[in-house]
């Protein structure tokens, strides 16, 4: 199955800059038949209950939305600052060069709150990490990580040391 998913995987190179391989799940949005694929191979990786779905702008935001519909679970968008209309949270983290931030609406997560986070790549963990920020400051507990591709080679999975994190393509 996995092997069918990954036909539908686009390498762009030197996309968003000169060096970066970058993984466009695009072609796959296109196919309803391997969305229905990967939404359920995404499912199987679940093995707990969960209340809410996490989903990182912006390409988390599609299979974090169909996520929570299967697992009967609320769905918490993470935007840049900025794009959230209500009271937020911040979490700023590290770059390459500089700094970027990412933001939560404050009455997303109630206390106790068992959470999935899912986006499409793990790349470094950076950006993944701010959001298990988000979501602990919120009261919630991260209980998984969720990844359709993960980078190995960018070691993100070290940066989330502590947390399970699954993820269904490895490159
Ligand atoms: P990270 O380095 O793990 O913080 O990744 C930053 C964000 O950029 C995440 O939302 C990833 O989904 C995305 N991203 C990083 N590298 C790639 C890549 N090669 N292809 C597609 N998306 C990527």
């Amino acid at each position: 199955m996995k092997d069918i998913i990954e036909q539908y995987i686009r390498d762009v190179m030197d996309f968003p800059k000169p060096g970066v391989v970058f993984k466009d799940i695009t072609p796959l949005l296109l196919e309803p038949k391997i969305m229905k694929l990967t939404t359920a191979e995404l499912l199987a990786l679940v093995d707990k209950e969960i209340d809410k779905v996490v989903g990182i702008e912006a390409r988390g935001f599609f299979f974090g939305t169909l996520l929570a519909d299967r697992l009967d679970a609320g769905f918490v968008p993470v935007r840049k600052p900025g794009k959230l209309p209500y009271k937020t949270y911040e979490e700023t983290y590290e770059l390459e060069y500089g700094t970027d931030a990412l933001a939560m609406h404050v009455d997303a997560i109630q206390e106790g709150d068992r959470v999935l986070i899912h986006d499409d790549v793990l790349a470094t963990g950076g950006t993944a990490l701010a959001a298990a920020k988000l979501v602990e400051r919120a009261g919630g507990k991260v209980v998984m990580f969720n990844f359709l591709i993960e980078l190995t080679y960018l070691k993100g999975r070290e940066k989330l040391k502590g947390y399970d994190v699954r993820s269904l393509l490895k490159y």
